[in-house]
């Protein structure tokens, strides 16, 4: 019998009402934290519904019929997420992925994607605008999305064994579904597309060398991805996870692996690209050690929940509620000064921090990915 796991506090309604500094700023396009941290990145939640129940993120028991999702009212509208994603554009992100929840769940989708597609860098340049899913929509909508602006998406897929997937998910999608998904991606030119497989120990682990041999060769990158102790729902246990090392060595004693550089400063997934006898590869893939090697040195990320909060970490208690500031008036000025302040004062290094206290921290006050984004 499973189980219910009751969160202790649901931190969605911590509010933070972030106060306007005295002296307003203007951006210059570069903000570093205190650990020298600049911001580039931004991940934005639009939704925190999702029809799938992936047991490591929105498990059934605690995502069930009685869950209080956000009503409509508290989600930000495409306005006020454009809005604010062009105060952060204007302080120097360059990448903005969407996220949920599942966000080919919010209705017109596309809208806000050619909404903030129009955004320019400082310099001119376009966004590297990406959104990442669980596949179950993308058939029918890659089209339309490509055609919004999209760049590229990402795409979660747990096991090739239908069997497998239909116990991560818990909702009984199939694997057959999902791959014509990415096809469909491909197909319209929405790559590079890379495909996120969650290991999660005594569940999917026999999957791993499986979904390796089936994406070699193809023009998809595959990215396994230790299983994290986010929220307060998943039950995470450090025994389940399995270190990004035991994945590449299982991969490499059947196809030979050599590592690979970085692509840039902050790329979270550390590079494989497969030997072959005749030295012209097969393609790489990717681990993302967020577990066992963090990578909070370089993390260059902020997150918007679905009703606007601002968060610095993905592990972080609190947010800074930014929709209360843009539903009361404030001007873009004033909004991109407390933005500044808030990332100035940033030293968020949980995983760093977890590495010396594996039960995982702040075990019952964390918010859930699902609603933060992953
Ligand atoms: N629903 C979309 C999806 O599944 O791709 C987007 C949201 S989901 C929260 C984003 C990513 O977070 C997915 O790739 C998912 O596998 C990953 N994720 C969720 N819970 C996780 C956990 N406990 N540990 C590691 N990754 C997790
Ligand atoms: Fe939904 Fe994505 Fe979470 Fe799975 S990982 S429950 S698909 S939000
Ligand atoms: Fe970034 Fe926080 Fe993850 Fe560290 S734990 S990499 S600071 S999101």
């Amino acid at each position: 019998m499973t189980e219910k796991i009751i969160p202790l506090a649901d931190l969605r309604y911590l509010n933070k009402i972030p106060v306007i500094p005295a002296r307003l700023e203007a951006p210059t396009g570069l903000l570093a934290d205190t650990l020298a941290r600049p911001l580039q990145d931004l991940r934005i939640s639009i939704t925190d519904r999702c029809n799938f129940r992936c047991v490591y993120c929105m498990p059934k028991e605690v995502f069930d019929k009685d869950y209080a999702f956000l009503p409509q009212t508290s989600l930000l509208s495409f306005e006020e997420i454009t809005r604010i994603a062009s105060l952060f554009v204007a302080h120097g992100v360059e990448k903005i992925r969407l996220t949920g929840g599942e966000p080919l769940l919010r209705k017109n989708v596309e809208k806000l994607i050619e909404m903030l597609s129009a955004l320019r860098t400082p310099d001119g340049r376009e966004l590297d605008l990406t959104l990442t899913t669980n596949g179950s929509l993308l058939a029918r909508k890659a089209q339309a999305l490509k055609d919004a602006g999209l760049k590229r998406v990402t795409v979660s897929l747990d096991a090739l064994d239908d069997t497998v997937f239909k116990q991560m998910n818990d909702v009984d999608f199939s694997v057959s579904d999902v791959l014509e998904g990415i096809e469909a991606a491909h197909r319209v030119g929405l790559g590079p597309i890379k495909i996120n497989m969650v290991v999660k120990g005594g569940m999917n682990d026999q999957e791993i060398v499986p979904m390796a041999r089936h994406f070699k060769d193809t023009p998809y990158i595959l990215r396994f991805i230790e299983y994290m102790d986010v929220g307060a729902s998943n039950g995470w246990k450090m025994d389940e996870v399995i270190p990004s090392s035991e994945v590449v060595r299982r991969i490499h004693a059947e196809m030979p692996l050599e590592a690979i550089a970085a692509n840039y400063v902050g790329e979270t997934a550390g590079r494989w690209r497969y030997v072959d006898k005749n030295g012209d590869g097969g393609g790489e893939i990717g681990v993302i050690s967020s577990v066992t090697q963090a990578f909070c040195s370089d993390c260059s990320r902020a997150r918007l929940s679905t009703e606007g909060k601002l968060y610095t970490c993905l592990f972080a208690t609190g947010g800074h509620d930014l929709r209360a500031l843009m539903r009361s008036d404030k001007t873009d000025e004033e909004i991109s000064t407390v933005i500044a302040h808030i990332w100035r004062a940033r030293g968020d290094r949980y995983s760093e921090l977890r590495t010396a206290n594996t039960d995982g921290l702040n075990a019952d006050r964390k918010v859930e990915m699902s609603y933060i984004g992953g």
